[in-house]
């Protein structure tokens, strides 16, 4: 051991970048310039039916998203855009709406300006612009439409739909260097000329630098790695990460996090979403669970208290350890969109459910709140710690929600406003 050096942690060291604000509203949503990381999510509705759109928008908002995307794929979803703001300024939700573009867009925006007022940002994939001489055209279309209504765009490139044209003039140029590279590096270069060269061009119409968000998403975790290590060498744009078609469930969720963890460790990425496949009948918003998860596990941002819990082991017989975990958890995300505004501060709360006397007091004692369930052989009773110290012991049936109560009464105290009392 070296005396001389205690041990530090390592928190990212967040790249520089320009910073572009996706607004609505009052509401400016601050993407890159030294801003925490964003969270972002897509509906998975048919933009055409506006009210089931708005209230998959308002789920994903209500979940933690601090921009949510819809495709704006037809005439129709065009005309439901504005549809679907109203009726989200009207329940009160103000998150920015990002149109996704796809062909159509220069169309789209040009023919449709409600829509195109009524999002905060425009994503433009430049491999699905239009192909030929109409590419430059039909990109420029968009930029223009996005200065004309101070809009910030994502140029999000993904390999599943890459420049074809510009991905065969670097295979050409490949071909004619005296050590050719593999297929794969050529990709890469192809992904990230393609975005960087894109936000030239919209440089080059007019645009504002600070409006401009990059990505270059693909499938593979060390192929995300390695192109947005590169990418974020080779401009000063916020970038938005993702891994492209993560898949679902735990496969989906893992290589997400280990592909957002390596990078966001290295200070690379601005604002992220996870791109999950829902299970049937799983809600949408599990992906803004598993992306504010990531942010929060590495320490870059807090957005609802943590459950720390023990994995449980031959000293927890019954179920109730497990139920209460999942019961806590459930009930403090739940109320997180009423308490954001009512308990500033209570997304840094920590809570401990432990499984036996093993690991438990000790656990608990380092939460703001902890209880120790009974394991196999102990005394049926659970003693509860508040701020380090053992306040209380719970017994019988109702631990869970005596249990419950006890978590809601200190955040009341500690996050809750004074009361102020009327002075005569
Ligand atoms: S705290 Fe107790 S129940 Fe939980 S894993 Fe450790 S030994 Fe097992």
């Amino acid at each position: 051991m070296n005396p001389n050096l205690p041990i530090a942690l390592a928190l990212p060291h967040k790249r520089e970048s320009l910073q572009a604000h996706v607004k609505w509203g009052g509401r400016d949503v601050t993407v890159g310039g030294g801003a925490p990381v964003r969270l972002q999510s897509m509906t998975n509705t048919d933009t055409a039916d506006a009210i089931g759109t708005a209230i998959q928008v308002k789920e994903l908002a209500n979940a933690g998203s601090e921009m949510v995307r819809i495709t704006v794929n037809t005439p129709e979803a065009a005309q439901a855009v504005p549809y679907v703001r109203e009726q989200l300024d009207r329940m009160g939700i103000d998150v920015p709406l990002v149109g996704d573009f796809h062909f159509n867009g220069h169309r789209l925006l040009t023919d449709y300006p409600d829509c195109a007022q009524a999002l905060s940002k425009y994503r433009i994939n430049p491999g699905n612009v239009g192909k030929g001489d109409k590419r430059d055209k039909q990109f420029a279309l968009m930029i223009e439409a996005a200065i004309r209504w101070n809009k910030a765009v994502r140029i999000g490139v993904n390999w599943g739909s890459l420049d074809q044209e510009l991905l065969a003039s670097l295979m050409d140029e490949n071909s004619r260097r005296a050590a050719p590279w593999d297929a794969k590096p050529v990709m890469y270069e192809a992904l990230i000329t393609s975005a960087v060269e894109s936000a030239e061009r919209a440089r080059e119409i007019g645009m504002d630098a600070n409006q401009i968000i990059l990505s270059c998403k693909v499938s593979g975790v060390q192929d995300l790695v390695a192109v947005y290590r590169e990418l974020a060498r080779r401009c000063a744009y916020p970038l938005h990460l993702g891994l492209t078609e993560a898949g679902m469930g735990t496969k989906g969720t893992v290589a997400s996090t280990a592909a957002l963890a390596v990078l966001l460790q290295e200070g690379i990425g601005d604002t992220i979403r996870v791109s999950l496949t829902p299970a049937p009948g799983e809600s949408r918003t599990q992906e803004v669970v598993i992306a504010s998860e990531i942010l929060q596990a590495l320490g870059l941002r807090t957005f609802v208290p943590s459950v720390t819990a023990c994995p449980g082991c031959g000293r927890t017989t019954s179920t109730t350890f497990q139920e209460l975990t999942q019961q806590i958890d459930d009930f403090l995300r739940a109320q997180m969109p009423v308490w954001r505004e009512r308990f500033p501060g209570v997304e840094n709360l920590k809570v401990a459910v432990m499984g036996c006397i093993v690991n438990g007091p000790g656990e608990s004692k380092h939460a703001d709140i902890g209880i120790s369930l009974p394991g196999t052989g102990e005394a049926p009773a659970a003693p509860v710690f508040i701020d380090g110290e053992k306040r209380m012991t719970l017994r019988g049936d109702s631990i869970a929600t005596e249990f419950q109560s006890v978590v809601e009464n200190y955040i009341q105290q500690r996050f809750g406003a004074p009361v102020v009392t009327p002075q005569n």
